[in-house]
């Protein structure tokens, strides 16, 4: 699945140490963003020796490639800055065109960079805080605090019911977009807590059992999504009408027919680097 199987060895330990991150800094290889995208080469993370102009430019440390490190620098400017035979490329676009190992990679650097550009500062006392170990926390000279980069929870789940699923159509979708659920994890949920929460809240479908599937890093911001099968107990739903405008019961029939693009009308599946495409997919094939 696209952003997963991430290869890199990121030396947790050694990471701290900022001696050994100068070290293989100057020994290694940089995957350069602007404006949260990455540089992408003939199809590929376009990764460069590191350049002295980059100096006190955000850099963060991604992991070991073999004994080579690979890092991720923030290049600032409202021009693109043209760099060799590359092009700064929206990332959920690079991720229809990277391997898998370089978008799973860049996705990594990408929620990073992403984060250290929106948390600069204290969420304890307002000081300006510092880039510790590689990118992996930040510290407050001032009061102490350590402040490290999100991973937020979302559940993403396929109600279920014999050899039909359904799929909802959110407010915010593209034309003829219909998927499967989703909301974030709240405090003091479960998993499983919050996918009966949202799915009572959009869709009032009562539900028995929830199964997880797989997961999947999700770098828009910072999203870990967890994929899910909601077994319902009946056919009945009533969507909310502001988040979800319709939703429908899909055959596996159908479903199989409608990711293979064969059914050629308004409705279009979600696409193959989203852990839906692999959830609806996942379970018409099952
Ligand atoms: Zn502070």
């Amino acid at each position: 699945m696209r952003f997963s199987g991430n290869p890199l060895d990121r030396a947790s330990d050694q990471r701290t140490d900022p001696t050994w991150l100068a070290s293989r800094l100057r020994a290694g290889l940089v995957l350069p963003f602007w404006q949260n995208r990455p540089l992408v080469v003939a199809e590929r993370a376009g990764f460069q020796a590191w350049r002295d102009d980059w100096n006190g430019r955000l850099c963060v440390f991604l992991g070991l490639d073999g004994e080579r490190g690979l890092f991720a620098v923030d290049i600032a400017g409202e021009d693109e800055p043209q760099i060799g035979s590359g092009a700064f490329a929206e990332m959920r676009a690079s991720a229809f065109v990277l391997p898998a190992r370089d978008t799973a990679i860049a996705g990594q650097a990408k929620a990073l960079i992403d984060w250290h550009r929106r948390h600069g500062f204290c969420a304890n006392c307002g000081a300006g805080t510092q880039v510790q170990d590689g990118g992996y926390r930040r510290l407050c000279p001032a009061c102490g605090a350590e402040h490290f980069p999100r991973t937020d929870p979302v559940v993403i789940m396929l109600p279920v019911l014999d050899e039909h699923c359904l799929i909802g159509r959110n407010a915010r979708f593209v034309n003829g977009l219909y998927s499967a659920f989703a909301g974030f994890v709240e405090p003091g949920e479960s998993m499983e807590d919050a996918v009966r929460r949202e799915l009572a809240e959009e869709a009032n479908v009562q539900i028995g059992a929830v199964r997880y599937h797989a997961s999947q890093p999700w770098p828009f911001p910072s999203s870990l999504m967890l994929g899910c099968y909601a077994d319902a107990l009946s056919r009945d739903f009533r969507i909310d009408g502001t988040e979800i405008v319709d939703a429908r019961w899909l055959s596996k029939n159908e479903a199989r027919r409608r990711l293979a693009g064969t059914i050629e009308d308004e409705m279009t599946m979600p696409a193959s680097i989203a852990i839906a495409h692999h959830l609806i997919r996942d379970w018409a094939n099952g």
